[in-house]
């Protein structure tokens, strides 16, 4: 049976053992493609009122990118929120604007009312490596504040040092709603959630084809769903089922490696226990865990899937940051992938009356999947409202078409050169 990316998420998960596969043909409401935060946090929005749901999953809940993450709890979009407004214009702006600390507050809400054991730390960090990126740091303090966003703070290299020990940034932005979490954990602890209200999820049972016509039919290798409304949320991983869904995406890949447990090192390099990303584009984002590991990711890498190999990658820039670790083992080495879109704002929309999809969210997910799922589970349920203010956004397609025809190596100059290309 296929299992999970071997990570250090997948070697401590709360749940071992995986779900039954679909064999038989059954009829359901809501048929969902994919068990990330996605899928899953609009399954839960619809147990909870009652609307009979079936989730399909190809591998495990939370095999995609939401199990194996950096776990980072970061606010908002891949987008700063003024940037958002001056693209799609000051309504739209400020809607986008109005939920942007809603995943945020989603997570909380069900870790605490399911009791669900993943680990939740408040704080993070976004650090500057120059006066700068501080300066930008600022203005992002600034506009969030404008939305409603006050408990935020401006750190000098000094202060910084409470927070995370090193000597690579100039000063930090210190986010008091951001934080981390078992993302694997919190996934699984959400999908049982969603099954106490009466969910049903398939695991190793990957939709393998599309019926998309007044009764939808889904088709697995051995069964199928017959049901009233399909929601896709397969992102990076979903490969060529409905190229008009895929066609707006660019999987790309980051990786992460997890130390050895440190002991009282770990404390002394990341002291309040908050978690950090960088603020360069090809970011760092790393974090400790409560069994005294560092856990250090490496924002966009192409090519290289072996565990070496990610090591080979991450395991310098670890070292930039934090040198005392020269000796500490890497336990864990995984990669994943994330839907980039041109505009790194996610992009919902429908394909026909009863098929409705949610995609890439751009590196900066966990909290915004989690508002996307209610949002596709709030436009099934006879409030299409906040699902389509995104729905209705244009969208940029990649020039040069289908994503899976771009070398791996050559992909991220070519994003650029895209995005250049459009003035985005
Ligand atoms: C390594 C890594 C680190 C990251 N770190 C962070 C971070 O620290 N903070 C942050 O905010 N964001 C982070 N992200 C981004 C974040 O994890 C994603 O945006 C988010 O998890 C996407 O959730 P999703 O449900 O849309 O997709 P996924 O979690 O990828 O779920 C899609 C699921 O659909 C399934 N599927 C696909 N096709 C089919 C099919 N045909 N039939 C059935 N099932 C199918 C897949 O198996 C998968 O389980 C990171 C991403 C990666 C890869």
């Amino acid at each position: 049976m296929t299992q999970h990316a071997p990570s250090y998420y997948a070697a401590t998960a709360n749940r071992q053992t995986a779900r039954l596969a679909l064999t038989t043909t059954i009829t359901t409401e809501i048929c969902i493609i994919g068990a990330g935060f996605t899928g899953i946090s609009a399954a839960l929005e619809l147990a909870a009122k009652n609307i009979p749901v079936v989730v399909l999953e190809s591998v495990r809940v939370g095999f995609g990118a939401s199990g194996r993450n950096g776990g980072q709890i970061v606010n908002g979009y891949s987008r700063d929120l003024d940037v958002i407004a001056d693209r799609y214009g000051p309504g739209p702006g400020k809607a986008i604007g109005a939920m942007a600390l809603e995943g945020g507050a989603i997570i909380r809400e069900r870790v605490k009312k399911y009791a669900i054991k993943c680990d939740l730390t408040e704080g993070g960090l976004f650090c500057a490596f120059s006066q700068k990126q501080l300066e930008g740091l600022r203005h992002h303090k600034k506009i969030w504040s404008e939305y409603g966003h006050q408990a935020m703070d401006i750190l000098d290299h000094d202060q910084m040092q409470n927070h995370v020990v090193t000597t690579r940034y100039v000063g930090a932005l210190l986010d008091h709603l951001g934080g981390h979490i078992h993302p694997l954990n919190l996934v699984q602890g959400e999908a049982e959630a969603a099954e106490s209200h009466g969910a049903t999820i398939y695991e190793n049972s990957p939709a393998i084809a599309i019926e998309n016509g007044q009764t939808p039919v889904v088709k697995t290798p051995n069964g199928e769903v017959r049901c009233k409304t399909i929601l896709v949320c397969g992102n990076a991983y979903l490969g060529n089922l409905l190229p008009e869904i895929t066609a707006r995406i660019m999987p790309v890949t980051t990786q992460i490696i997890a130390t050895e447990p440190l002991g009282d090192e770990a404390a002394k390099l990341l002291p309040s226990n908050v978690c950090v990303e960088d603020a360069n584009y090809v970011l760092d984002y790393y974090r400790r865990t409560p069994d005294t590991r560092i856990l250090y990711g490496g924002g966009i890498v192409y090519g290289g899937t072996d565990s070496e190999s990610i090591t080979a990658k991450i395991r310098p820039n670890m070292l930039k940051t934090f040198p005392s670790l020269k000796d500490a083992k890497i336990d864990y080495a995984w990669s994943g992938n994330f839907a980039l879109t041109l505009t790194r704002f996610p992009q919902m929309g429908r394909l026909g009356d009863n098929l409705l999809f949610s995609h890439g969210c751009s590196g900066h997910g966990v909290t915004t999947t989690h508002l996307l799922g209610r949002l596709l589970a709030e436009a099934v349920t006879g409030d299409p409202t906040r699902f389509n203010i995104i729905a209705n956004l244009p969208y940029y397609p990649f020039p040069g078409g289908r994503l899976f025809r771009v070398p791996a190596t050559i992909a991220g100059s070519w994003y650029y050169r895209a995005r250049d290309a459009l003035g985005l």
